[in-house]
C-alpha cells in the first residue's frame, strides 16, 4: 500500500456526512491492517469523534465485497440490539454514509475509506491481564454469534474463499513440500510427520458440515482479545469491531481461533517451546463465557465440537506457518529466517498439548453446557 498523502485528507473528511466543524485528524490505534484515524468535530459545545479507516487493499483486494458484508452485519446488529434494549450506538460499528449515500469514498489514488463512530470511554487489550478479560472477549464474540443466529448467511461474500478450510490447507503444504523451494524440507521432517500423521483429522469439521450437521453462520475470522472494544471503566466487553473478514462459515472457526490465539501461555513465535502450553483455566473461562451467551442458539453438535473446533484452529495455523516457511516466506511477514518454523512449531506443541488434556477440554464444555 502507497502510504497515505496527507494532502487528500480535506478532501477525504467532506466527504462523509460528518456532524460539526472540522477540528482536527490524528492517527487512531494499534490495528496492524488498516491505517485508521480519529477525527473531531465540534457542534455547539459538543465534540463529535469519529473513526476513519483507509482499508489495506493489499490484503483485501476486493473491497466492495467487504464492505456490503460489513454494511450487511452492522444494519442487522443495529436493529437485533435496539430489539434487545441495548444501545445500538456503543454495542455495535455504525458506519458513516459518505455525501453520497455510499458506504465508502475512493480517493484518487484508488484509496478505499470508510467511516464509523467513535465508542468512546473503551480501551483495547493487546493481551488479557487476567481471566476476566478473556471471558469478557468470550461473552462479546458469543454476542455477536447470538445476535446473529438468525441472518442469512449465504447471502455474505466469502471474500477469503475456502479460509478457513482445514484439508485444502493440507493440499496446499503438499504443494509446498513437493516443490521445497528453499531446500527446507530436510530439516523439518519431524513437523512434516507431525502433519501427515493428522491428514484424517483435518477432514472432520467439513465433512460435519457437508453432511449438513453443522450450521452455516456468520463468523469473524479474527476473534481476538483486541478486536472487542472493553468499557475503559466496567472491563465489561461491549462492541465487537474490526469486521474485515466477516464471512459465512462455522461457529467452531471462532471459537477454535480464540483459543489458538489466547489460551496459550506464551508469544505465537516463541522458540522457547518449553514455555508454550495450553492452558485449560484459559480454555475453561473462555468457554465459559461463550456458552454463556452464545448457547442458547448454538447446535449440539457445535456444542460437542468446540474442543474440535480448538484443535483444528491451531493445527491449521501450524500447516500455514510450516507451508510458507517450506514456500520461502512469502505470506506472513518474518523479522529472521526461522519464524515462520518457530510460528509452526508453537502451534504444533499446542496441539500436542491440547491431545494430552483431550478428555478435560470436553469435561469442561459438559459443565457449562445448558446452564
Ligand atoms: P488488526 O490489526 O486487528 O487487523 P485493523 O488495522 O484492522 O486491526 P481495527 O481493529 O479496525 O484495525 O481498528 C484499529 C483500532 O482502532 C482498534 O484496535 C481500536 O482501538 C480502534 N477502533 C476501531 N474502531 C473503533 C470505534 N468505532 N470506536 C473506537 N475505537 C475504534
Ligand atoms: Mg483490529
Ligand atoms: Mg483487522
Amino acid at each position: 500500500m502507497k502510504p497515505v498523502n496527507k494532502a487528500l485528507f480535506p478532501s477525504i473528511v467532506e466527504k462523509f456526512q460528518f456532524d460539526g466543524q472540522f477540528v482536527g485528524l490524528l492517527p487512531y490505534g494499534s490495528g496492524h491492517i488498516n491505517d485508521t484515524y480519529s477525527v473531531i468535530f465540534q457542534m455547539d459545545e459538543h465534540i463529535n469523534r469519529y473513526i476513519l479507516q483507509r482499508i489495506n487493499t493489499d490484503v483485501f483486494c476486493n473491497p466492495v465485497e467487504l464492505m456490503e458484508n460489513v454494511v450487511g452485519v452492522t444494519r442487522y446488529l443495529h436493529s437485533a440490539i435496539t430489539k434487545a434494549g441495548g444501545d445500538p450506538k456503543r454495542e455495535t460499528l455504525n458506519l458513516i454514509p459518505t455525501v453520497d449515500g455510499s458506504y465508502y469514498y475512493v480517493d484518487e489514488q484508488g484509496g478505499y475509506w470508510r467511516a464509523y463512530l467513535f465508542i468512546e470511554n473503551t480501551v483495547t487489550l493487546q493481551r488479557a491481564r487476567n481471566k476476566a478479560d478473556f471471558y469478557e472477549s468470550a461473552r462479546s464474540f458469543g454476542r455477536f454469534q447470538l445476535l446473529l443466529a438468525d441472518y442469512p448467511a449465504e447471502t455474505l461474500h466469502e471474500t477469503i474463499p475456502l479460509f478457513h478450510n482445514t484439508p485444502n490447507r493440507i493440499l496446499q503444504f503438499q504443494e509446498a513440500l513437493q516443490a521445497d523451494k528453499k531446500g527446507r524440507a530436510d530439516k523439518v521432517r519431524k513437523e512434516i510427520d507431525f502433519v501427515l500423521e493428522r491428514e484424517e483429522f483435518t477432514h472432520v469439521l467439513v465433512d460435519l458440515q457437508a453432511q449438513g450437521k453443522l450450521p452455516l453462520r456468520v463468523t469473524h475470522n479474527d476473534t481476538k482479545l483486541n478486536n472487542v472494544l472493553i468499557d475503559a471503566g466496567t472491563g465489561l466487553g461491549i462492541c465487537v469491531i474490526d469486521l474485515d473478514t466477516v464471512m459465512p462459515g462455522l461457529s467452531l472457526n471462532d471459537f477454535g481461533d480464540s483459543i489458538r490465539f489466547g489460551a496459550s501461555t506464551a508469544a505465537e513465535d516463541e522458540p522457547d517451546l518449553s514455555k508454550v502450553n495450553f492452558d485449560l483455566d484459559l480454555f475453561e473461562a473462555y468457554t465459559q463465557g461463550y456458552l454463556e451467551v452464545a448457547g442458547k442458539v448454538l447446535t449440539d453438535a457445535e456444542i460437542d465440537n468446540l474442543p474440535v473446533g480448538a484443535k483444528m484452529l491451531t493445527l491449521e495455523c501450524g500447516i500455514r506457518f510450516l507451508t510458507d516457511y517450506l514456500a520461502g516466506d512469502i505470506y506472513f511477514k518474518t523479522a529472521h529466517p526461522n519464524q515462520n518454523l518457530d510460528r509452526a512449531r508453537t502451534q504444533f506443541k499446542l496441539v500436542q498439548d491440547m491431545e494430552e488434556k483431550w478428555d478435560a477440554m470436553f469435561d469442561i464444555v459438559k459443565k457449562h453446557r445448558n446452564k
